[in-house]
C-alpha cells in the first residue's frame, strides 16, 4: 500500500493525526470534500481581518499537553472570550457572575446575596432531581436568569423547548459569584496569531492532501491507496443511512462589511430573546485586537449566526446528544466496532460534542491505540 492511513477529513481530527503519523515515520494522505482544508475551524483573510467561516472559534483548554501541542503550530494571543448577551435594549455580562447578578437584580452587590436570590428563585424546584434542561437552569441559576438569557437563546439553538433537552448541555456554562467574565474556566485560552488555517496549514505541512474529494464518492478507489482508513465525516453517511438518520443542528451565517472601524466593541454578542432569529453576532477583528493594522482599518466584518433544521445536504454541525440519537448512533457504533480497516474520528464520526481541545485529545488517545 502506497499509505499507511487514508484521514478522511482535513478538519482538526485529521490534522493533529497527521502530525502524529508523521513523526512516527508514516505516510498519510487526507482527502477533504471542501474546497480548503481545517474544517469547521476555517478562517478566510478578507482586508486583512480574518473571518471565522463556519462560527467563533475561541481556543481553550485545561490540558497542557493540548495547550503544548497547538503552541508548536502557532503563537496564541491572550484573547479571553467575554460575550455580552442582549435582550430588550439592554447588555448583560456572561457567564453568569457577579456581574450579571448585579445587572438583573440592582440590590444584589454580594456573593452571599447572589446566593441567597438564586436559591430563593429556586426553591420551586426543591427536593427534584431536574429531568431537563429547563429544570436544570432554574436549579442552578432561578428563573429570572432562565426567562432573560437562557430560554429564547436555548429553543432557538436547538429548535426545541427546553423542556425536550438534556439538562447537560446548559453544565457548559460556567456559574460564578466573583465579577469576572472570562466565558471559560480553563487554564489556557486565546486565539492563533494569522488564524487557524495557517496553523492546520502548519500541521498538515509533509502530508499530501487532496481537496475537493469525497471520500465517498471514490471510496473503492481510495481504500485501494491505504492499509487503514480513519473517517472524520458522519457516520451515518458512511453507513448510507441503513438505520436512518441521526439528527443534527444546522446553522446559517450572515456576512456583512460595515464602514466603520469598530462596530460591537465585543467579539461576541448573544441575542437571547426569541423574537430574534439569530443567536450571536460576531466582529471577527475583534478576535485579535494585537493586529493594528486589522483593528484599525476603517472597515469591519459582523456575521449573524441563524440556527437552522438539518437535512441532508446541509452542513452537519451540532449533534442532537438526546436519548433516541444516542441510541441510534449506538446501532451505528456496533457496525463500526466489526470494521476491519476504518476507525471513526472527530465530532462528526463519534457524534460528539467535541471542543477543539477534546477533538485534538481524543486524536491523540487513538493514535496510542493504533499505535501499538
Ligand atoms: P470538522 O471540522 O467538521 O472536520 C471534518 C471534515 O471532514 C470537514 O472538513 C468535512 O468537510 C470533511 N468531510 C466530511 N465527510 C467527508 C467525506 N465523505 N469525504 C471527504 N471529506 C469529508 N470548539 C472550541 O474549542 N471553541 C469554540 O469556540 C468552538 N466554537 C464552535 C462554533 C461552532 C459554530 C461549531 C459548529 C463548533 C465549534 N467548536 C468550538 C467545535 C470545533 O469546531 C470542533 O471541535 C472541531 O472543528 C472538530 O474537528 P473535526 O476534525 O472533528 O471536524
Ligand atoms: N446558553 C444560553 N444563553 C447564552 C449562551 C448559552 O442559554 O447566552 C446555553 C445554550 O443552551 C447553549 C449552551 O448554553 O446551547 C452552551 O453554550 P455555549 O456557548 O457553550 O454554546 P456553543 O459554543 O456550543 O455554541
Amino acid at each position: 500500500m502506497k499509505y499507511d492511513y487514508l484521514l478522511v477529513g482535513a478538519g482538526l481530527f485529521s490534522a493533529t493525526l497527521a502530525v502524529l503519523a508523521r513523526e512516527a515515520g508514516k505516510r498519510c494522505l487526507v482527502v477533504e470534500k471542501r474546497g480548503h482544508i481545517a474544517g469547521n475551524i476555517y478562517t478566510e483573510e478578507v482586508e486583512g481581518i480574518r473571518i471565522h467561516k463556519y462560527g467563533a472559534h475561541i481556543f481553550h483548554t485545561d490540558s497542557k499537553d493540548c495547550w503544548d501541542f497547538v503552541n508548536r503550530f502557532a503563537e496564541f494571543n491572550r484573547y479571553t472570550n467575554s460575550p455580552v448577551a442582549y435582550i430588550d435594549g439592554k447588555l448583560y455580562n456572561l457567564p453568569f457572575n457577579m456581574n450579571t447578578f448585579h445587572q438583573i437584580w440592582e440590590d444584589v452587590l454580594t456573593p452571599e446575596q447572589a446566593q441567597k436570590r438564586i436559591a430563593e428563585q429556586a426553591a420551586e424546584m426543591a427536593g427534584k432531581t431536574p429531568a431537563n434542561l429547563e429544570e436544570q437552569a432554574i436549579s442552578l441559576v432561578g428563573r429570572d436568569i432562565y426567562e432573560l438569557l437562557i430560554k429564547g437563546y436555548t429553543e432557538k439553538q436547538w429548535g426545541r423547548s427546553c423542556t425536550e433537552l438534556s439538562a447537560d448541555i446548559i453544565k457548559r456554562l460556567p456559574l460564578r459569584f466573583i465579577y469576572d467574565n472570562n466565558y471559560f474556566n480553563d487554564r489556557y485560552q486565546g486565539i492563533p496569531l494569522g488564524g487557524y488555517t495557517k496553523l492546520v496549514e502548519r500541521m498538515l505541512a509533509g502530508t499530501e492532501v487532496r481537496l475537493n474529494c469525497d471520500y465517498l464518492q471514490n471510496r473503492a478507489e481510495l481504500d485501494a491507496l491505504a492499509d487503514k482508513v480513519i473517517y472524520t465525516g458522519t457516520i451515518d453517511s458512511f453507513y448510507d443511512y441503513c438505520y436512518g438518520e441521526l439528527e443534527y443542528r444546522s446553522l446559517r451565517f450572515e456576512t456583512e462589511r460595515l464602514p466603520l472601524q469598530n462596530a460591537q466593541g465585543v467579539a461576541v454578542i448573544n441575542y437571547t430573546a426569541a423574537d430574534v432569529p439569530y443567536t450571536r453576532s460576531i466582529e471577527h477583528k475583534l478576535f485579535e485586537p494585537e493586529d493594528k493594522e486589522a483593528f484599525e482599518s476603517a472597515c469591519t466584518y459582523i456575521t449573524k449566526e441563524y440556527p437552522a433544521d438539518w437535512k441532508r445536504g446541509d452542513e452537519p454541525y451540532y449533534p442532537v446528544n438526546n436519548f433516541s440519537n444516542i441510541s441510534l448512533y449506538n446501532k451505528y457504533k456496533e457496525l463500526a466496532k466489526q470494521e476491519k480497516r476504518v476507525i471513526f474520528g472527530g465530532r462528526l464520526g463519534m457524534y460528539r460534542y467535541f471542543d477543539m481541545d477534546d477533538t485534538i485529545l481524543a486524536a491523540m488517545e487513538l493514535f496510542q491505540e493504533i499505535i501499538t
